[in-house]
């Protein structure tokens, strides 16, 4: 299974094989280059796509969603597993592309495509149920017949980011897919040979090449697209949340926005120090710190606070840092020089304002040009900048707190809320605790693994995003309801007015029915 990919290999002749059926309007002078963060290497370029290219895809879209959406639910879940189960015949291929876009380890590009593997499976099974016609209670049983159909909005225009090419792009594809939008992407210009290599795979298994395509580009495709889609599926910073909303909403289409993070961990006084040091690590920098669910900051109770620094620094030794293969090493390389630079100015700012440093702190060009030492912070506060701003590098700053109220007060004191952690043996305790965390998601005991559950809604909360992933709601934001009333009366004589007298008298007694029985 291992056809490795050399630096050189995804060329942009390569490319061009795997672009949508009539890439010539979208080929500008423009060509994006891709690097390989691990050795600074351009492994090839990617052409852009201009405005009318844009257009054209869209509109192949729509015309392509006609037949697709006839297609029953059944029969394009099945389609869609049939895919996922040719990505993980070559899952090695594929882990070969994103660790050479992104520069993370194996184990983390793998837990991208078993993610995606399992909610692939999870959506064939239960989206003809979820999505098949459904009878609900009418206005006067039996004189009425009430039912909601699920139509698909239409075109789906995904925008994601570069962190997780694979995992977030297709998490959101396979539902909308399966409810019977067709879909334009726009993945991010640092990672464009992942999209292109999972969708080419959906192409060769049958799924019709204009219902799923990519445009290739920056911001400004991104920004062309979301003028013609029926829903905006966007993944990335804040920030361009926020102007991609605006333009949803002018054009009043729906979206869904999966946003940024600054993920808290609340650490109790019981809590199991070697399991939380090893998760707070884990967590912290997974994919170098570079993911939405990183915990970006640690609230730990003054009795256990200098116990868990000690474990911290003892599991902390035993990480491996390496832009090598193999399911040994724990963190890889900073994806892009921008990171890094965020990354070194968040710790300058926090040591020139007393925070302390326990390990790390310095760049390793010995391993590549991005490549950062996972680097833990002691005596932090909300002066600093890494307690506010999104670090999206491999920093864990740590608090110390008089107790479990002021961890949560602090940990609400944030305008982002994706996900969070608590650190407890007192699991009912650290549940009561979670709710009063204002996120989409907590852990308790765990970081981060919740998106791997494909049943669990996940999503974030004010700056973090809108709307949901996984679960029924990640489905059902790809549709909308159409609720249809058949009046069986149909010997009834005309009436201009809703009260004759029949209706007049059963409206009265089935007020009164519906008051005390009202699942009739
Ligand atoms: P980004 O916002 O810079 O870019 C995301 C995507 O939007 C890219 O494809 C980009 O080309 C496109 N884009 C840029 N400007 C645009 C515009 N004006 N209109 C339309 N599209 C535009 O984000 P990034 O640097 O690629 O990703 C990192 C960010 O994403 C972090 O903030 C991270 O927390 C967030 N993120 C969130 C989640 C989540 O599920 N909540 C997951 C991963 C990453």
């Amino acid at each position: 299974m291992s056809k490795s990919y050399g630096d050189e290999l995804p060329t942009q002749e390569m490319t061009q094989t795997t672009l949508p059926a009539d890439p010539a309007p979208s080929v500008k002078a423009s060509q994006i280059p891709v690097t390989n963060p691990v050795t600074g290497a351009v492994i090839g370029h990617m052409p852009e796509s201009d405005a009318a290219a844009v257009t054209a895809a869209v509109e192949r879209a729509r015309q392509a969603q006609v037949a697709w959406s006839a297609r029953s639910v059944r029969d394009r879940a099945k389609l869609l597993r049939t895919w996922a189960d040719r990505v993980w015949e070559r899952r090695a291929d594929l882990i070969d592309i994103i660790r050479h876009e992104t520069g993370k380890v194996e184990t983390g590009a793998l837990l991208e495509i078993l993610s995606v593997d399992h909610v692939a499976s999870y959506y064939a099974h239960r989206a003809p149920r979820w999505l098949r016609l459904q009878a609900r209670k009418a206005i006067i049983p039996l004189l009425h017949r009430a039912q909601v159909i699920y139509k698909p909005h239409g075109v789906v225009g995904l925008i994601t980011p570069w962190n997780y090419p694979y995992l977030l792009l297709f998490l959101d594809l396979l539902p909308a897919l399966i409810a019977g939008n067709t879909a334009v992407i726009k993945p991010s210009e640092v990672t464009p040979f992942t999209a292109e290599w999972g969708v080419g795979l959906m192409h060769e298994v049958g799924v019709p090449a204009d219902v799923v395509q990519i445009v290739h580009g920056r911001g400004a495709t991104g920004a062309e697209l979301i003028e013609h889609v029926d829903f905006v599926a966007f993944t990335g910073s804040t920030a361009t949340g926020r102007k991609v909303a605006q333009r949803a909403a002018e054009r009043l289409v729906p979206y869904s926005m999966e946003l940024g993070g600054k993920d808290p961990a609340l650490v109790l006084a019981d809590a199991n120090l070697d399991i939380t040091a090893s998760e707070l690590l884990r967590a912290a920098f997974e994919n170098a710190g570079q993911a939405c669910l990183s915990i970006e900051r640690a609230y730990v109770v003054e009795p256990v606070y200098d116990a868990l620094l000690e474990r911290l620094r003892h599991h902390a030794q035993k990480l491996i840092v390496s832009g090598k293969g193999g399911m040994e090493a724990h963190v890889g390389s900073l994806t892009n020089q921008r990171e890094l630079q965020r990354t070194e100015s968040h710790l300058a700012d926090a040591l020139a304002k007393g925070a302390r440093k326990l390990t790390g702190g310095h760049t390793r060009p010995d391993l590549g040009p991005l490549f950062y030492e996972p680097t833990i912070l002691a005596d932090c506060d909300h002066s600093m900048l890494l307690m506010q701003e999104e670090t999206f590098g491999p920093l864990l700053p740590l608090v110390k707190v008089a107790d479990a109220d002021e961890a949560v007060r602090l940990a609400n004191d944030s305008d982002y809320g994706l996900s969070a952690s608590v650190f407890s043996r007192d699991l009912r305790a650290a549940r009561q605790l979670a709710a009063r965390l204002n996120c989409g998601d907590v852990h308790i005991n765990r970081a981060q693994i919740n998106i791997g559950a494909p049943d669990l809604p996940t999503g974030g909360q004010r700056a973090s995003g809108i709307g949901r992933r996984n679960g029924y709601q990640g489905l059902m934001k790809y549709v909308s309801s159409q609720s249809i009333m058949t009046d069986s009366r149909i010997l009834q004589p005309p009436s201009l007015t809703l009260f004759d007298p029949l209706s007049y008298w059963a409206t009265m007694r089935l007020r009164v029915l519906r008051r005390w029985l009202p699942f009739l």
